[in-house]
């Protein structure tokens, strides 16, 4: 092992994150009041770590156990908890830490990638880096809700305009309200309630429809014209129907640097989204993006970063936030969002440029430089890459971005391969979180304050430990490498974890490496 990854081992990160964990001050109502015990924080943390670390489905789950004493004794021999807290005093603890309190923790992890010499291994096009960043769901419930929440209504309403009169209502869904207007006469609208019922709602009946209407056809409606009669219909029918559900969720904003031949990712601290995002989910997103790559730059203002998102993503507003933050990018764009883009291309005429690699797929591309990415802002220039994707079997995919690159010949195949890396934060990220044991939509317990998001910053962390170990250390690989599924290794894990008493990390996957005789591990005899 090279000396300087001896700190990217489970025995290194979890104590430098105990380290660091102790460094964070306890709020002064940390203590759920009445309470002969006085755990500390770094307990709690610890602790929650721990759940995460192994796995456990639920919290319930590690609370029946805790007691026993060859737990308390691993939790302190591998995860440095001094006194094992209680479900209950974890959670009230835990609530009141503010996440950003964690921020650290991620930047000390980052700085060991870098140190270990990990991070370089991630270069890519022009010493860069590429950073997928994507939004995702970590807990959803209609019951529990805490002061962080954002709340989504659901049995919501569906409104369809339409420039003509439809020919039968029976096509539309429950809950649905059309508006149409037939030629020379008034708009009208209606209703399809839940038993699909047809009922005609005067015009008059909502607030600002008659006014906005007047005298206009559907194609002379403005996008935002369109948007305010959509509201206001809502409205209409939330105040009509107010015994609707609401959902709380909690999402946040996750990125990772990623490279297209490696399959672990270096997270950063994932931004949760907040109440006040917005009530779209690509402003949530955009606003919690926004937040995440200005905290990056502040911690890491020399790294040389390409950030790679989807196409939701390709609007000038965001692109020119990247551009102050000095930040490149390589981003999905689609003809459907950029008319202007995909008609002003038909005209242009454009490098083209094949290739074949040695699996026998066929590149093929398209490119431009300097065009505008729309007619709203015809300063701001893009350089636009299309791309085909031709399989020994006649399979062909298409995809297209735009970036800051020049685009050449020489490097649109990395270009296209890094644009592609886009998939790696859902594939390599989110699924791992939700498909390979970490429960990441479960309901861990919720609290009235932060206690969600620090579950959810737990939760990343433990990952992040995890995707180090897999990069860095022989022992995880070679005990990885004694499963078919990662599943399997922490099932593994975690019955020994209650089984025997456990000195050390390297103990703990030496037993799983050598099988069971050679173990170093105590049964336990309490
Ligand atoms: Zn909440």
């Amino acid at each position: 092992m090279k000396a300087s990854r001896k700190h990217l081992s489970a025995k290194g990160l979890f104590r430098s994150i105990y380290d660091q964990f102790k460094k964070i001050k306890a709020p002064t109502s940390s203590s759920p009041a009445g309470r002969p015990e006085k755990i500390k924080l770094t307990d709690c943390l610890m602790s929650g770590l721990a759940l995460f670390s192994l796995k456990f489905s639920s919290l319930l789950n590690f609370d029946e156990r805790k007691n026993e004493d060859r737990i308390k004794n691993n939790l302190r021999t591998l995860f440095h908890v001094n006194q094992t807290p209680s479900d209950t005093y974890m959670r009230e603890c835990l609530d009141e830490v503010d996440p950003a309190q964690l921020r650290k923790t991620y930047k000390m992890l980052f700085a060991h990638a870098q140190k270990g010499k990990l991070l370089e291994e991630y270069e890519y096009l022009d010493n860069h880096y590429l950073i997928a960043g994507d939004g995702t769901g970590f807990f959803s419930s209609d019951k529990v809700h805490c002061d962080n929440c954002c709340i989504k209504t659901y049995g919501k309403c569906r409104i369809k305009l339409l420039s003509i009169a439809p020919s039968n209502f029976s096509r539309f869904k429950k809950n649905t309200y059309i508006l149409f207007k037939k030629p020379e006469q008034h708009w009208e609208l209606y209703f399809i309630n839940s038993d699909k019922e047809i009922m005609k709602i005067e015009i008059w009946a909502i607030e600002g429809l008659q006014e906005l209407l007047a005298g206009k056809i559907k194609k002379q409606l403005s996008k935002a014209e369109k948007e305010i009669i959509k509201n206001q219909i809502s409205a209409y029918y939330q105040s009509h129907y107010p015994n609707q559900k609401e959902t709380y969720y909690h999402n946040m904003f996750c990125a990772a640097i990623v490279h297209p031949d490696k399959k672990t990712v270096i997270p950063f601290m994932p931004e949760p989204i907040i109440k006040t995002d917005g009530s779209k989910k690509n402003d949530c997103e955009r606003n919690a993006s926004k937040r995440l790559y200005s905290d990056l730059r502040r911690e890491h203002p020399h790294l040389k970063l390409i950030v790679v998102e989807d196409a939701i993503a390709s609007n000038v507003p965001h692109l020119k936030e990247l551009n102050v933050l000095n930040l490149r990018y390589i981003i999905g764009v689609k003809s459907g969002d950029h008319k202007s883009l995909f008609e002003l291309l038909q005209k242009t005429e454009c490098n083209e440029y094949q290739h074949q690699t040695e699996n026998g797929v066929s590149h093929r591309y398209r490119y431009v430089n300097n065009v505008p990415l729309n007619d709203s802002h015809p300063d701001f220039k893009v350089n636009f890459i299309e791309y085909w994707e031709i399989k020994k079997n006649g399979e062909a995919q298409h995809f297209s971005w735009i970036t800051d690159f020049t685009i050449n010949d020489g490097n649109a195949y990395q270009i296209m391969k890094g644009g592609r890396c886009n998939w790696k934060i859902e594939n390599e990220t989110f699924n791992t979180l939700k498909n390979q044991g970490y429960h990441f939509s479960h309901n861990f317990g919720h609290g009235y304050k932060h206690l969600c998001n620090v579950f959810g910053m737990l939760m990343m962390l433990a990952f992040f430990v995890d995707q180090l170990q897999q990069a860095c250390c022989h022992l995880f690989q070679k005990a990885r490498n004694k499963f078919h599924s990662k599943r399997s290794l922490w099932e593994e894990i975690r019955c020994l974890f209650f089984k025997y008493l456990i000195e050390t990390w390297d103990d703990l996957f030496h037993s799983i490496i050598n099988g069971h005789d050679d173990i170093v591990l105590k049964p336990n005899t309490s």
